[in-house]
């Protein structure tokens, strides 16, 4: 292997046996556990990596603090980051552009599965919304080669970055604002699947949308029909899809600042709709116990499970929503419901529904089993670039 003098220079990290199959398996990640030496590493340092003999590995973004060490850039020595930079960025605009449709909004960029782990980047219509998960994507070079690099290949009215305070601090990263990097743009419209939603870059979850549910709208749209209810609704991204198949459609959240973007939402579409402001599980259990019914129910909560410690409990949460909806969908009703904990697999999200409908006397057919969206590619040797399941199913008493 040719080596540059750049990369003779790299500071050197090696791994344990364990830590080497693991990247052996085709992982990216190396826990601070299964780090032998060089630890002395400066925080978001490009690094060589070897195994315990001294066999290179690749080359790897380190984190001084995050339990996972080491993220691998690459199988290979690198001699130039900025180039390799530019060169990632190209790939995932030209994966999208080659699988992306009918959407101005999109995940442009999602972290190790388009191989700049700790970067995200989300497009909406003119506006990129970016954000840095780690040491190493926050260094000034980084920055900048990314901006100039996006820009020169991109119709932009600006870009802003929303901070998360807590993963700054996880990382040792000193406190920074969310705002605009370039250009004066923070709020646009966008249009996915035909319908248009309001984008404030600076208000939100995530970096504004839950882009990862794209193609289950449209998905989901195909089968919505008569009253429709959305559960955990936040901007209305399912109800809004639903709006011209369904009689009368009802959003629920319990979030104000949510209600208040996905209420201006309908008049962008010419559409009459409810939102109400309520904690889904006391709603859920008010309309099941006083009989309302609906033909359409979309399940779609926050992650119950954030660690794998959590799972019992939210398998047991998940559990309580869907036997809810389910006694209250009519014969021939959908059923949409979804997981975004990478810690529930879904094997055992439908063992969960199974139950349910077991439990529910219900009997339930599969009508599709659902991911996340194309633009939030999975690394199929990296399962936890794998957390969104939608399942639609048809109930039957
Ligand atoms: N379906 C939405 C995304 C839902 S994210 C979309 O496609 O855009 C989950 C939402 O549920 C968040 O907005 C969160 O604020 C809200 N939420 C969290 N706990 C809740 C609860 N107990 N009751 C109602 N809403 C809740």
């Amino acid at each position: 292997m040719p080596t540059t003098p750049k990369q003779f220079a790299l500071p050197t990290v090696k791994i344990s046996p364990r830590g080497a199959d693991r990247l052996k398996q085709g992982h990216v990640w190396v826990y601070r556990s299964d780090i032998v030496s060089g630890e002395g590493g400066l925080p978001g340092s490009l690094v060589a990596v070897t195994d315990q003999r001294g066999k290179p590995l690749g080359t790897a973004l380190y984190s001084s603090s995050s339990q996972i060490a080491i993220r691998m850039i690459s199988r290979d020595p690198v001699a130039d980051f900025p180039a390799l930079l530019r060169r990632r960025i190209a790939d995932a605009l030209a994966y999208r552009e080659n699988l992306v449709h009918d959407t101005d909004a999109y995940r442009l960029v999602f972290s190790e599965a388009d191989f700049l782990p700790g970067l995200i980047v989300d497009r909406y219509n003119e506006v990129l919304c970016l954000q840095v998960l780690t040491q190493a994507m926050d260094a000034d070079l980084v920055r900048e080669t990314v901006i100039s690099e996006l820009t020169q290949r991109m119709n932009l009215a600006s870009i802003l970055e929303r901070v998360d305070p807590r993963v700054r601090e996880l990382e040792s990263l000193p406190p920074r604002a969310s705002g605009l990097l370039q250009g004066e743009k923070t709020a646009t419209t966008f249009t996915m699947n035909g319908v248009q939603f309001r984008y404030d870059a600076l208000e939100g979850q995530k970096t504004g949308a839950f882009l990862d549910q794209r193609e289950n709208y449209a998905a989901a749209a195909q089968y919505a029909h008569g009253e429709a209810l959305d559960v955990f609704c936040y901007q209305g991204g399912f109800a809004l899809h639903f709006a011209p198949c369904c009689s009368h459609v009802t959003g629920v959240v319990s979030s104000r600042p949510a209600l208040e973007v996905a209420d201006q939402n309908p008049s962008l579409n010419a559409r009459d709709m409810e939102w109400i402001e309520a904690n889904a599980f006391d709603l859920l259990k008010d309309y099941s116990t006083s009989n309302r019914r609906y033909d359409t129910i979309v399940l779609d909560p926050p992650a119950f499970a954030k660690t794998r410690r959590d799972l019992d409990a939210a398998l047991r949460g998940y559990k309580e929503l869907n036997l809810r909806a389910l006694k209250m969908l009519r014969p021939g009703g959908i059923l949409v419901t979804c997981s975004c904990s990478y810690h529930v697999g879904q094997s055992t999200f439908l063992e969960m529904l199974a139950d349910a409908a077991r439990d529910g006397h219900r009997t339930l057919r599969l009508i599709e089993v659902r991911g996340q969206a194309k633009d939030h590619p999975i690394l199929l040797n990296v399962p936890e670039t794998a957390y969104l399941k939608c399942v639609i199913a048809y109930v039957s008493y």
